[in-house]
């Protein structure tokens, strides 16, 4: 095992032999008052921009005022296929084949369109398991749709909790649920990395798991896409879906990914709501044919997209090949390891991470208990020049992203809140 050191010289070390250092330089990094670079820790709510994107966004704009109309077919990368220009490297970010992947929509409208074809309820079997602290949306998603198909939607969640006393969620807890509920649960929706405790699940596990009994699985990996090595396709999962402007750093509101597994490309029998980009490339023109259902993820698509927001995503996954996923996760684990090694070191007993403290279980997100905190510490972080976020009653969440963030940034931002802590 590699030991980390204290003091900032080390920290300097490991920043000058960090074969990822010089992309730090290929992004904005957003400055106080005077000029400094802040320490932005937030990467897992909003990423920052990479320098490149505006050039990327400006072509589409110039494609658009020189030729109008025919960009569609004659912009530099025409419009009409432009998701194409995507798949493969997003891809090649979440461990998925080109068949199983499509960018479109946004992150929660792309899971009730998963829902429309992943949660399809009997009498019998209509329950949906989630994680009892789930995000907000993903809850408030699949507690409409089964008001949608008339269920009560307090009776028909089924919540995997963490036990007493603890915040991690336990796999033989969710076995004991399946066991006693396989019968009646029609979906498992589980976000792969959970955003308030940075767990990052077993997604294989719990698919195997889930389909033992009959039941559809799928997650969202908004915390996950760009953080940790999803592998969506050898997980079994039926679908995912995730956002692009958190770790994949796309721009705020940035459109979606989803994913649905191969062996449901070429179903024709999976309910779903489709228009006209979810028919066949070939005769989608001629206006008039009746719907041929594209195969692939593809073919869940509605509406032709936004260009501007794609050339943005472009940008981004161009570079995230540069680099590969692989190399991201090595400076991601060692990024997080060094800053777990600081926390730990203050010997604070009123602070505990409540992130696993196993790598394999995490992405790079630690989120931070401080017993005694308010929302003052996180005024006083962020007055530090810390962006971090504050969870109620007493969590701090953050995110050294391997990209941009550095091994200095992690000290500093160790060393403030020892001295805010001590004040
Ligand atoms: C960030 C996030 C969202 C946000 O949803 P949008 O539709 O993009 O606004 C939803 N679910 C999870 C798990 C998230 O982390």
């Amino acid at each position: 095992m590699f030991e980390y050191q204290l003091g900032i010289d080390f920290a300097k070390t490991l920043d000058k032999n960090d074969p990822l250092a010089l992309y730090r330089n290929q992004f904005h990094i957003p400055k106080d008052d005077t000029g400094n670079d802040l320490i932005y820790l937030c990467g897992n709510s909003l990423g920052l921009q990479p320098k490149t994107t505006k050039q990327y966004v400006n072509q589409e704009l110039e494609d658009w005022a020189t030729l109008g109309v025919e960009g569609h077919t004659e912009a530099r990368h025409p419009w009409l296929p432009y998701h194409e220009f995507l798949t493969e490297s997003m891809a090649k970010v979440v461990g998925a084949k080109p068949i199983e992947v499509v960018v479109m929509n946004t992150l929660t409208a792309n899971l009730h369109f998963m829902m429309v074809s992943f949660y399809q309820p009997t009498p019998q079997r209509y329950k949906i398991l989630i994680e009892a602290d789930a995000f907000p949306s993903d809850k408030y998603a699949v507690e409409s749709q089964l008001r949608h198909h008339g269920y009560d939607d307090k009776e028909a969640v089924i919540l995997w909790k963490a036990r007493k006393g603890e915040e991690l969620l336990r796999y033989e807890d969710l076995e004991q649920i399946l066991e006693n509920h396989g019968h009646e649960i029609a979906l498992i929706m589980i976000g792969g990395v959970n955003y308030y405790t940075g767990q990052y699940f077993n997604l294989k596990q719990i698919t195997n798991l889930g389909h033992k009994y009959g039941c559809k699985v799928g997650f969202d990996c908004a915390h996950g896409a760009g953080n940790v090595a999803l592998n969506l396709h050898d997980s079994g999962a039926d679908f995912a879906v995730w956002c692009t402007y958190k770790y994949l750093n796309s721009g705020p509101g940035s459109l979606a990914g989803a994913f649905v597994h191969e062996r449901h490309a070429h179903s024709k029998t999976l309910n779903r709501f489709t228009g006209w980009w979810s028919h066949n490339k070939q005769t989608r023109f001629k206006m008039r044919d009746a719907f041929d259902q594209l195969p692939g993820a593809e073919g869940w698509q509605l509406s032709n997209p936004p260009i501007l927001s794609m050339a943005a995503i472009r940008a981004s996954l161009d570079m995230f090949n540069q680099v590969g996923i692989e190399k991201l996760i090595e400076k991601s684990k060692m990024l997080t390891g060094y800053f777990e090694f600081l926390i730990n070191a203050l010997k604070n007993e009123h602070i505990k991470i409540i992130t696993p403290k196993n790598q394999e279980e995490r992405g790079c997100q630690l989120s931070i208990q401080v017993k005694t905190a308010d929302r003052s510490l996180h005024e006083k972080l962020t007055n530090a020049g810390i962006i971090c976020d504050w969870r109620e009653p007493d969590v701090i969440r953050c995110a050294p992203a391997p990209l941009y963030n550095t091994y200095q940034d992690v000290y500093n931002m160790v060393e403030k809140l020892k001295n805010i802590l001590n004040e």
